[in-house]
């Protein structure tokens, strides 16, 4: 009876230690996981992290296991968007990479730091091609697209003096501009009143002219029209002519006279009528 009991408390004890061994065993591979997990981690191999933390949640499913769950997910997360920022700097899409290394969060340490390497990178980078994007429309006067560039570039970087020196010189261009264009259409002004004022002066020297000239006509014609109007003419002349001394018929013989009717002529001479 004695002996039975005995074995009994000695088998118990047996259990008992064996499991006190095994879990202390057990305990201590999933601190060997959880360790392994956080150096993978920080190693960036997220995949294999979840591997060890899966090995460690067949052994303890905890409260530590969903924290590191959490962790791995949210660093896979924040080093994505660092790789993607990454290939739009090899792209040399620094704007979209500027952009994209930004919204890594600050709680992502290491990648955080690294991003804010690249963020140094990419305005460098970014810095002289916008203020070159601006000088073009700065030569082609376009101004507000100028001031557009280099407002991005004041947002990059709103101490780089290179920058803001660009900046005061847009401005000083475009107040020259304007005044410059003021001047030309003041000039512009001036010299089409000017045209203007020939044109009304010409066309009233045409008028006086057309009245002058319809006169004359009317002259000729009531000059014509008389039929007692004394002419002189030669035979084979083609004009009459209102004085026998006129020149073109100094060299003539023959000279008749009479009215226009009787001359048979209907062109008055161009000297003396
Ligand atoms: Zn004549």
């Amino acid at each position: 009876m004695k002996n039975k009991k005995g074995l009994i408390a000695i088998i118990i004890i047996l259990i008992i230690s064996c499991s006190i061994i095994n879990s202390s065993h057990k305990e201590k591979q999933f601190n060997n996981y959880m360790s392994q997990v956080d150096k993978l981690i920080s190693e960036k191999k997220y995949d294999e992290a979840k591997k060890q933390l899966d090995s460690a949640k067949n052994i303890k499913d905890n409260d530590e296991v969903k924290e590191k769950q959490k962790i791995i997910k949210f660093n896979q997360d924040q080093f994505k968007i660092y790789t993607e920022g990454l290939d739009l700097i090899k792209k040399e899409d620094f704007d979209s990479a500027l952009k994209k290394l930004s919204e890594i969060d600050e709680k992502a340490e290491d990648i955080k730091e690294n991003a804010d390497e690249k963020i140094v990178i990419c305005k460098q980078k970014l810095i002289p091609i916008k203020i070159n994007e601006a000088k073009k429309f700065l030569d082609s006067k376009e101004f507000d697209k100028a001031y557009s560039k280099i407002n991005e570039a004041v947002s990059i970087d709103d101490k780089n003096k290179q920058v803001l020196d660009f900046k005061n010189s847009i401005n000083t261009k475009k107040t020259a501009y304007e005044e410059e264009q003021k001047q030309i259409a003041i000039a512009k002004k001036e010299e089409e009143d000017r045209i203007k004022k020939e044109k009304a002066r010409e066309d009233e020297i045409a008028k006086q002219e057309q009245v002058k000239e319809e006169q004359e006509t009317q002259q000729v014609l009531s000059n014509n029209i008389s039929d007692e109007t004394h002419v002189y003419w030669t035979p084979k002349g083609k004009s009459y002519h209102s004085s026998p001394g006129c020149p073109t018929l100094s060299r003539s013989k023959t000279i008749y006279e009479g009215s226009i009717q009787e001359s048979g002529k209907f062109d008055p001479c161009d000297r003396c009528m």
